[in-house]
C-alpha cells in the first residue's frame, strides 16, 4: 500500500495560499515559535487569514525538541480560544506540538500514555476520528512531519510517537522563503535527518517500489544540495525543501529503523536530526553485517549514487558527516552520565516500535554496544 492524506502546494510565495485556505473558517490558532515572529513571516500568515475574513490569534512560543509537558501548557489555551483551524508554522518540532494538541482538543478523553507506542509489545488505544483542520508550513527542511502521521515527544528525556492518519496534515504549505532563514547549523541537523529517512525507509522490511521513488530521490538530492544549501544556496535549499517533504512521504509508507529508535531513546542528549547523523553510520555496518537484504538494499542506494556498493555508500555517509562538521557523540555528553543511562536507553530502544521496521531485528545488548561504538568513536 501507498497512501498519502495531505495535499501539497510548492513553490515561492506558497504561504499566500493561505487567503484561499482560510476562507470558510471562523477562528484560526496559529502555532509558530520565535524565529517565524521574528522572520515576519507570523506577521504575513496572520494578515492572510485576516484577509481571508476569519478570526486568527497566534502562540508563538513554542518549543524545540518538545516534551509531553507542552501540552498540558498550551491545552488550555488552544481550548479557550476554541479554533477551527490549525495552522503550524515552524519545524518538525512546531508541527508535532500542534499534532498532539489537535488530539487532545478534539478528543478530550484521551492522554498520552493510552495512545502513545510506549512498547512495541503492547498496543496503543486507537485515535477516534478527529474533526479540526490541520495545515503544516515547514520551516526546517528534515523532519517530514508536515505530510507524516506521527507526532514525537519526549518523556523523562526519552521520545515516544503518536501515530495515526488522524493527525497527518489536510495540507502542507512548502514555501521555500521559510527554510531560508534557517541558520547552518539547524539546516544541517534537520538535513541530515533527510538522508537518514531516505536510507532508513528504503531498507525497512515494508518499503515498496513506490516509497523507494520517494526515499531515492530525496537520498539523491541530500548528496546534491545539501552542502550547497547550507552555504545559504537558494536554489540548493529549495531542492533540500522538497527532499524533506519526500521522505516524509517515504517513511509515512515505509517507516524507519533502528537509528531512529535509537535516537529517540538518546533524545535528552541533542537534536533529533544530528542525534541521527551520528548513529547512521553504525547502523548501516550492523544492518549489512546481518542481513543480505540489508546490503542489497544499500547497494542499491549506492548504484542510485553512482558508488560501487554498500561500503562507498557507508564511506559517503561518514564523509557527509564529516566534511558538514558533525561531532562525535562523547562531545555532546560527558561520560559518566552517558554510561550511568546507556543500558536503559538501550533496552528503551530494543522496545520501540520502530524496530519491528528494521531489516535486522537486534538484540538489546547489541544495540548497547551500537550506542557504545557511536560514543567512542569507533
Ligand atoms: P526544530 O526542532 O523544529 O527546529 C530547530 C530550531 O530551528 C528551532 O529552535 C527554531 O528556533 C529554529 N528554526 C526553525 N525554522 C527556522 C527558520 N526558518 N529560521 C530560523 N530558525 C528556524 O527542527 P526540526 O529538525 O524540523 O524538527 C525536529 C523535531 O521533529 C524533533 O522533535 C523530532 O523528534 C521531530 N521529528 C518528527 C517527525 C515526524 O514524523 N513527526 C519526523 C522526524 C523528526 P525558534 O524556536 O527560535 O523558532
Ligand atoms: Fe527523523
Amino acid at each position: 500500500m501507498f497512501w498519502l492524506k495531505t495535499k501539497i502546494i510548492e513553490g515561492k510565495g506558497s504561504l499566500g495560499r493561505l487567503k484561499k485556505e482560510a476562507r470558510g473558517h471562523e477562528r484560526v490558532l496559529i502555532l509558530t515559535s520565535r524565529s517565524m515572529k521574528r522572520h515576519g513571516f507570523l506577521r504575513e500568515a496572520e494578515d492572510y487569514v485576516e484577509e481571508a475574513g476569519a478570526e486568527v490569534l497566534s502562540i508563538t512560543g513554542l518549543p524545540a525538541e518538545p516534551s509531553v509537558e507542552v501540552i498540558e501548557e498550551f491545552l488550555p489555551k488552544v481550548r479557550e480560544f476554541g479554533p477551527d483551524l490549525l495552522i503550524a508554522l515552524g519545524g518538525g518540532s512546531v508541527i508535532d506540538t500542534t499534532k498532539a494538541l489537535k488530539v487532545f482538543y478534539d478528543a478530550p478523553e484521551l492522554n498520552f500514555e493510552g495512545i502513545a507506542f510506549m512498547d512495541r509489545f503492547s498496543k496503543p488505544k486507537p485515535v477516534p476520528k478527529l474533526r479540526t483542520r490541520l495545515i503544516a508550513i515547514p520551516s526546517t527542511s528534515g523532519a517530514g512531519s508536515e505530510v507524516s502521521g506521527a507526532s514525537v515527544l519526549k518523556k523523562d528525556g526519552i521520545k515516544y510517537n503518536i501515530v495515526t492518519p488522524e493527525i497527518a496534515p489536510d495540507l502542507a504549505i512548502l514555501d521555500p522563503r521559510l527554510p531560508m532563514t534557517m541558520p547552518r547549523e539547524v539546516a544541517r541537523n534537520s538535513g541530515l535527518d533527510v538522508l537518514v529517512h531516505g536510507i532508513e525507509a528504503y531498507t525497512t522490511r515494508v518499503a515498496n517500489d513506490f516509497s523507494d521513488a520517494m526515499a531515492i530521490r530525496a537520498i539523491k538530492t541530500v548528496f546534491a544540495f545539501l552542502e550547497k544549501s547550507l552555504e545559504g544556496d537558494e536554489e540548493a535549499r529549495e531542492k533540500m525543501h522538497y527532499a524533506s517533504t519526500m521522505a516524509g512521504i517515504a517513511f509515512l509508507n515505509a517507516r524507519l529503523g533502528l537509528c531512529h529508535a535509537m535516537s529517540h531513546k538518546a533524545a535528552w542528549i541533542g537534536p533529533h536530526g544530528l542525534l541521527n547523523a551520528i548513529f547512521l553510520p553504525y547502523v548501516m555496518e550492523f544492518n549489512a553485517s546481518k542481513s543480505d537484504y540489508a546490503r542489497k538494499r544499500y547497494d542499491e542506494i549506492a548504484r542510485e549514487l553512482n558508488l560501487k556498493d554498500w561500503k562507498e555508500l557507508l564511506s559517503a555517509v561518514r564523509e557527509l558527516n564529516e566534511r558538514t562538521g558533525v561531532p562525535e557523540l562523547s562531545k555532546l555528553i560527558d561520560e559518566e552520565t552517558f554510561m550511568a543511562r546507556l543500558n536503559g536507553m538501550a533496552e528503551k530502544a530494543y522496545h520501540d516500535g520502530l524496530i519491528s521496521f528494521n531489516p535486522v531485528e537486534p538484540k538489546p545488548e547489541e544495540i548497547r554496544e551500537l550506542y557504545l561504538k557511536a560514543y567512542r568513536g569507533e
